[in-house]
C-alpha cells in the first residue's frame, strides 16, 4: 500500500475525530488511521482501536492509559501512550502524512504546534490554536514547510474560494474582502432578556450543526464567530476591517470572498463536516465524503442578515482582543474557556459569558512579543483572573435559579 497516506487523528472520539474517521474507512486504499488521540473516554478508544487498528493510542493520563491497555488486552498491536508526551509523539511521528488537530480548546496547542513544526499536512479543525498563537503556528508552518489546511467549514470555504498556488498558499490577489458567513445559532431571534435565562442544554442544541458542547455554547454566544474572525486573519493574512460577518442561518453557504471585479465566490455545501474533512484529506483531489448532495430547490431560500452586535457582545471582544494584538487573543480564549465551562456547569447564567470575558480582558495585562512560554503563561494568568471574576461577582447560573 505505497501510496496509503498515515493520519493521526487527535480529539478521535469527539465530533469532528468520529467524522474524520468515518471518512478515513471510506478510502482504505489510501488513508490509514495510524495513530488515535483522546481525553478519557476509554471504552469509545478501545472500540476504535480495535476496529481502525492504529499503531498508537493516546489517552490524557496514565490511569485512562492504563485502563485502555487493561481493555484492549492482546487483541491489537496498538502501543498506548500517554499525556503531552504521547500527543507530541504522534503529532511529529516520522511515519506521519496528515495531522487531524481537533482536540477542544487550549489543550490542543502543543500537538497543533509540534505537527506544523514537524512539517506534516496540519488539518486544523482546533481554531482555539491559531486564536492563542497564530504568530507561532503561521511561522511554525512556514519555517517547515508544513501545509496548513482549514478544517473550520468557513474558513475551508473560504480557502476553496481564494486563489491557491500548488504548494496550498492562499494568496490575495485581486480580493477586496472575505465574507464570513455565520448561522446565527440558536438564539439569532431572541432579546437579552430571554437570553438570561436558558439552559445548557438549549444553548447546545444547534439549528444546524451536531457538534462538541464547547463549540456549540461558542456558537450560541457567537465567541465563535469572534475566534473565527481572528482564525481568518491568522490563516490568510488579513486584517479585520477586510472580514464581514454575515448572519446566514441555513448554513448552506459557508463562506464567500468578493473580488475587486465585483465577483463573489461562494462555497455552498449540507452542513456537515465530512466534507471539509474530505477536502483536507484529499487535497489537491477530491475525495467522496458520504455527504448528501445539495438540493436546492428542497431548501428554496437563502437568507442574510447583519449580526447583532448588541445582543452578542462576544462577537464586540473578539475584535477588541484582535486590535490589541499581543497575548489579548490567548486571554480572551482562555476566559471563554473558563465562561463556557462554568455556564455549562450551572454556575453562571448565558448572559454571563461576555461579562466574564470582558472582565478578564481588563484585569490581564497584554504582553508581546509570543513565545510558547508567553502565550501559556497568558492563558494561565487568564484562567486565574476568570475564575476569581465568577467567584467574586456573579450569581449561580439556571441551576440554582431553578432548585
Ligand atoms: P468534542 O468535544 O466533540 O471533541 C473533543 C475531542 O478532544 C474528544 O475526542 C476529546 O476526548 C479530546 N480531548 C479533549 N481534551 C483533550 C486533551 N486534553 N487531550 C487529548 N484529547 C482531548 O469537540 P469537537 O466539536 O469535535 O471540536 C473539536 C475542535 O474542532 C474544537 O476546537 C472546535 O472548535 C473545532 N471545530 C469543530 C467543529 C464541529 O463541527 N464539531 C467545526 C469547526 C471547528
Ligand atoms: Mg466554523
Amino acid at each position: 500500500m505505497a501510496n496509503v497516506q498515515n493520519v493521526t487523528v487527535l480529539g478521535s472520539t469527539g465530533s469532528i475525530g468520529l467524522s474524520t474517521l468515518d471518512v478515513i474507512a471510506r478510502h482504505p486504499q489510501r488513508l490509514r488511521a495510524f495513530a488515535l488521540a483522546a481525553n478519557r473516554s476509554v471504552v469509545a478508544m478501545a472500540e476504535q482501536c480495535l476496529h481502525f487498528r492504529p499503531r498508537y493510542a493516546v489517552m490524557m493520563d496514565a490511569d485512562a492509559a492504563t485502563e485502555l491497555g487493561a481493555l484492549l488486552g492482546s487483541d491489537t498491536d496498538t502501543e498506548v501512550l500517554c499525556g503531552a508526551e504521547g500527543l507530541e509523539r504522534v503529532a511529529a511521528h516520522a511515519d506521519v502524512d496528515a495531522v487531524m488537530a481537533a482536540i477542544v480548546g487550549a489543550a490542543g496547542l502543543p500537538s497543533t504546534l509540534a505537527a506544523a513544526r514537524a512539517g506534516k499536512r496540519v488539518l486544523l479543525a482546533n481554531k482555539e490554536s491559531l486564536v492563542m498563537a497564530g504568530h507561532l503556528l503561521m511561522a511554525a508552518a512556514r519555517d517547515s514547510g508544513a501545509l496548513l489546511l482549514p478544517i473550520d467549514s468557513e474558513h475551508n470555504a473560504i480557502f476553496q474560494c481564494l486563489p491557491v498556488d500548488a504548494h496550498g498558499r492562499a494568496g490575495l490577489v485581486g480580493v477586496s474582502k472575505v465574507l464570513l458567513t455565520a448561522s446565527g445559532g440558536p438564539f439569532r431571534q431572541w432579546s437579552q432578556a430571554d437570553m438570561v435565562a436558558v439552559t445548557p442544554d438549549q444553548a447546545c442544541a444547534h439549528p444546524n450543526w451536531s457538534m462538541g458542547r464547547k463549540i456549540s455554547v461558542d456558537s450560541a454566544s457567537l465567541m465563535n464567530k469572534g475566534l473565527e474572525l481572528i482564525e481568518a486573519c491568522w490563516l490568510f493574512d488579513l486584517r479585520p476591517e477586510q472580514i464581514d460577518i454575515v448572519v446566514h442561518s441555513q448554513s448552506i453557504v459557508h463562506s464567500m470572498v468578493q473580488y475587486v471585479d465585483g465577483s463573489v465566490l461562494a462555497q455552498l455545501g449540507n452542513p456537515d463536516m465530512r466534507t471539509p474533512i474530505a477536502y483536507g484529506l484529499g487535497w489537491p483531489q477530491r475525495l467522496e465524503s458520504g455527504v448528501a448532495p445539495l438540493d436546492l430547490v428542497a431548501l428554496a431560500q437563502l437568507s442574510f442578515e447583519a449580526p447583532d452586535e448588541q445582543r452578542f457582545p462576544c462577537l464586540r471582544l473578539a475584535r477588541e482582543a484582535t486590535a490589541a494584538g499581543g497575548t489579548a487573543a490567548a486571554v480572551c480564549n482562555a476566559a471563554n474557556e473558563v465562561a463556557v465551562e462554568a455556564f455549562l456547569e450551572g454556575a453562571i447564567r448565558f448572559t454571563d459569558i461576555p461579562r466574564v470575558i470582558e472582565a478578564t480582558l481588563e484585569n490581564v495585562p497584554v504582553v508581546e512579543p509570543l513565545t510558547l512560554a508567553v502565550v501559556e503563561a497568558s492563558d494561565s494568568a487568564a484562567r486565574s483572573a476568570a475564575s476569581a471574576f465568577i467567584a467574586r461577582h456573579l450569581t449561580p447560573g439556571y441551576a440554582a435559579m431553578e432548585s
